[in-house]
């Protein structure tokens, strides 16, 4: 059997796509501010692509890149001034951020109805109760991705390795109210490979390089790769990206998986562009 691989660039054009016309018929663009605190490499280039993303679509982006040694106060006082600007409809503060800065702090600062990731605590709360509203990218991505291929959820069983509060928690929870049987793994879990191979989807957000191989799958299982895990190439001194399955394996035994690159990080973008719209929608119905 060879899988079928599922590709997140595909899915994301067809999220933009849809999200063209939205845009067309606001009064004015939507508008994201993508907040960088330092200049952590990884980072600048996830900020870069999403300020692309949104001069591709029509939306309004503005980057605000304060230094690295900037206080919580300080950090606050950016947000809060975002919160009040009508003209922006969604915040992302990338992480992560510097260790002295307060994580908790800045979570909650952001005004809910302008949360982009779906992080703050009333989004996630709406998220437990099954209530619309900004939902965390990298999962509410996954499920569209699995709608898009039309791969059935409910009634299957799904296993998520990882309980973080942006992936893994988030996922168990879309695919518990889209009806699946949901088992939650994480770094104590006895028998990993034994619960991981009841799963007919099984979404890996570990941050462990190929740690889920063939064991882990049962054969024509959907397996979901969030894993981003920069190791060293064949290239001295080049690293290069690999995910949290061992693709060959994916390959050999699942039904369908996604690669890495190419799979899960397209999908992300593709929902913080979606949140950003919803958002402006909602202001614009507003006033
Ligand atoms: P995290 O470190 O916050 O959480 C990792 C989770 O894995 C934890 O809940 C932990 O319990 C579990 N875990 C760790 N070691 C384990 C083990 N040996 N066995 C079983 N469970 C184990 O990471 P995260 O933010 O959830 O990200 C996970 C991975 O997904 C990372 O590689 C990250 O780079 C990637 N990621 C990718 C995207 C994307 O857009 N593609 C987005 C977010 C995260």
């Amino acid at each position: 059997m060879s899988a079928k691989i599922l590709d997140g660039k595909w899915v994301r054009d067809q999220i933009f796509a849809d999200l063209k016309p939205r845009i067309a018929s606001l009064k004015r663009p939507p508008g994201l501010a993508v907040v960088l605190v330092g200049d952590d490499p990884a980072s600048q280039i996830y900020v870069r692509n999403k300020v692309k993303a949104c001069a591709d679509l029509g939306i309004y982006s503005e980057k605000i890149t304060p230094p690295a040694d900037l206080t919580t106060k300080d950090l606050l006082a950016i947000i809060n001034d975002l919160n009040q600007r009508p003209e922006i409809d969604g915040i992302l503060v990338q992480s992560p951020l510097p260790k002295h800065i307060d994580h908790r702090a800045v979570l909650v600062s952001v005004a809910a109805d302008k949360d982009a990731d779906g992080f703050h605590p009333f989004n996630v709360g709406c998220l437990v109760a099954n209530i619309p509203a900004a939902r965390a990218c990298t999962p509410a991505g996954i499920m569209e991705m699995l709608r898009r291929y039309e791969i059935p959820v409910a009634g299957k069983n799904a296993v998520v390795i990882g309980r973080s509060d942006i992936v893994g928690k988030p996922m168990a929870l879309l695919l518990l109210h889209a009806n699946a049987t949901v088992t939650i793994c994480h770094s104590k879990t006895a028998g990993l490979a034994d619960e991981a191979r009841r799963a007919d989807i099984l979404v890996a957000a570990i941050g462990k390089p190929e740690l889920v191989d063939g064991n882990f799958i049962k054969p024509g299982a959907t397996v979901i790769d969030v894993g981003m895990n920069r190791i060293p190439s064949d290239i001295a001194g080049k690293t290069r990206v690999v995910g949290d399955v061992k693709a060959e394996d994916a390959q050999r035994q699942a039904s369908a998986y996604t690669p890495v690159p190419g799979g899960v990080g397209p999908l992300t973008i593709g929902m913080l562009m979606s949140n950003t719209v919803a958002a402006a929608e909602r202001h614009l119905c507003s006033t």
